[in-house]
């Protein structure tokens, strides 16, 4: 606890998380609103009076980008929303975003004291309802506040891709006094927040709004621009004293199993796209709806295959059916998510893999031959490895099949710079400490150098890319 003589307000000994408010499951199926409608002011100040304010505030060093948790909850337990969303904003520029799919769970709030025997802080929960508030109090100073530049130094950085690892490096480049251009491949910016992430967890509304603050304080974004095709790396290196490369790791995996080929199969990345980025929730509006038919299977138990599998649930089908090859406990995807997912009535197969797609004369799909999987000894990555079970093949009927296996990195870019080194997962290879890749002046950060991750650990990532590049701008070089 803190120890600095102010009197203390009463602690609130609640030992569980002030529960949020959701919509319905039955009622939120037939929607794309946001599911977790938010705290009320009352709410988030009596989940802020759980913080014991501990001196070494251990929740800190769960936070990629270090907020100051209980100066923030210290503020918001008092009333003063304004004063805690300005903490926050400190070291956070997407507090809204962070708030709503951090993986808080395995973060900040793992490391919470009151974790040990009881319920953590609702962290994210708190910095979402700040970040709300500023939103919801645009007219109030805090709500319109926007973060000072330093005067222009001249020093002009190219940016690659505008997902989080990019935005970030944006934004704290441009606040030192750089003019600062992104090149985003698609006509939106926001990389898988944008394209990836559905709006009933990310209201594009929020997203915008927060992107929107970095076009006020002066970043350029030059939208339907590939690096790789419109222009190449070297090239745009020539035109900028430096560049950041942030294009995400966007390249579908698959099963490779026959009939992936067959009409209605899809990479949950062009499932999630076509319906996120095309519009095709707006269902039924839309002029590019997806047909998801009457049985959707769904391959895989991450963010993705949850996020594909509640999206299809909302495009009415009769029946959606989550296919994963081990058991729960290896889910990868968040606990919350798993959680919803059941709720709207997602079945799961756990302990299946599908081994072949079946389709008509058309070349639709049909149906999934799947097998029966049991558990052996743990493989590399720790977990148990999953085996087949001869002779226990059957077939499911299914008219729209989603494969959300993960992604790699994607090659558009890499594949035409000879001079950029690559890993054997190809990743582009850069300096630990300053993320400087292979070419001097070029520096890479987020899931385009760790392979799939998170949205703070590639906020966390453009951080400390925006640092050594203003490093190698001062100095002429990214060393310490
Ligand atoms: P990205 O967000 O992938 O952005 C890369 C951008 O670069 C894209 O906009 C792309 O179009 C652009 N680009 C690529 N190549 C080029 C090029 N050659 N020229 C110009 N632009 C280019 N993480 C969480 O923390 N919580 C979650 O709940 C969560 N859910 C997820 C759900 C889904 C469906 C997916 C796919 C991922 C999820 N993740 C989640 C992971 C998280 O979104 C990523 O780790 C994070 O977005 C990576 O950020 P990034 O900036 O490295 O790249
Ligand atoms: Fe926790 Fe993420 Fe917020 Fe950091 S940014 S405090 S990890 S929710
Ligand atoms: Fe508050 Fe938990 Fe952080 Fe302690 S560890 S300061 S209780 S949020």
């Amino acid at each position: 606890m803190a120890d600095d003589g102010k009197k203390r307000r009463p602690i609130n000994r609640q030992d569980h998380k002030t529960p949020m408010p959701e919509q319905a499951p039955e009622a939120r199926i037939l929607n794309y609103k946001e599911v977790p409608l938010g705290y009320t002011p009352e709410m988030a100040m009596n989940e802020a009076t759980r913080c014991l304010q501990c001196k070494k505030a251990p929740c800190r060093t769960g936070c990629p980008v270090d907020i100051d948790i209980p100066a923030a909850l210290d503020l918001i337990a008092e009333g003063d929303f304004a004063g805690g969303y300005r903490k926050m904003r400190e070291t956070n520029f997407l507090p809204a975003i962070c708030g709503r799919v951090c993986p808080q769970e395995d973060q900040c709030e793992s490391m919470c004291v009151l974790g040990k025997k009881n319920e953590p802080v609702a962290i994210g929960r708190l910095e979402r309802f700040v970040a709300d508030w500023a939103m919801q109090h645009e007219d109030s100073e805090a709500g319109a506040e926007m973060p000072v530049c330093k005067p222009a130094t001249g020093k002009k950085v190219a940016v690659i891709g505008s997902g989080p690892a990019s935005l970030t490096a944006a934004s704290d480049l441009v606040q030192l006094g750089h003019e600062v251009h992104v090149f985003e491949a698609l006509h939106k910016p926001g990389g898988v927040l944008f394209y990836g992430i559905p709006e009933f967890r990310l209201p594009k509304a929020t997203l915008v709004k927060e992107i929107d603050g970095l076009a006020k304080i002066g970043v350029t974004f030059h939208m339907n621009y590939v690096v790789g095709a419109t222009e190449t790396l070297s090239e745009l290196r020539e035109r900028f004293d430096a560049v950041f490369i942030g294009t995400g790791a966007g390249l579908p995996w698959f099963l490779g199993i026959p009939g992936e080929n067959l009409n209605g199969v899809y990479s949950s990345n062009e499932f999630l796209t076509r319906v996120n980025l095309m519009g095709a929730y707006k269902f039924p509006e839309s002029d590019t709806p997806v047909k998801p038919g009457s049985r959707v299977v769904v391959v895989g138990a991450g963010n993705t295959a949850m996020d594909s599998a509640r999206t299809a649930k909302r495009l009415q089908p009769e029946h959606v059916t989550l296919v994963y090859r081990r058991s729960r406990a290896e889910m990868p995807a968040r606990v919350e998510e798993i959680h919803h997912a059941e709720e709207e009535g997602i079945e799961f197969k756990l302990l299946h893999t599908p081994v072949e797609i079946f389709g008509d004369e058309k070349g639709n799909v049909t149906s999934v031959k799947l097998q029966k999987m049991e558990l052996g000894e743990p493989d590399a990555s720790g977990r148990r490895r999953p085996l087949p079970i001869e002779g226990s093949e059957f077939v499911v009927e299914a008219d729209c099949v989603v494969v959300a296996l993960g992604n790699g990195p994607n090659p558009l870019l890499t594949r035409v710079e000879p001079e950029l080194e690559l890993s054997r997962r190809g990743t582009i290879a850069v300096d630990e400490e300053t993320l400087e890749s292979s070419m001097k002046g070029v520096f890479a950060g987020g899931d385009i150098v760790t392979g799939g991750a998170t949205v703070i650990l590639a906020m966390g990532a453009g951080r400390q890319a925006a640092r050594s590049i203003q490093r190698y701008l001062t100095t002429g070089s990214a060393a310490f």
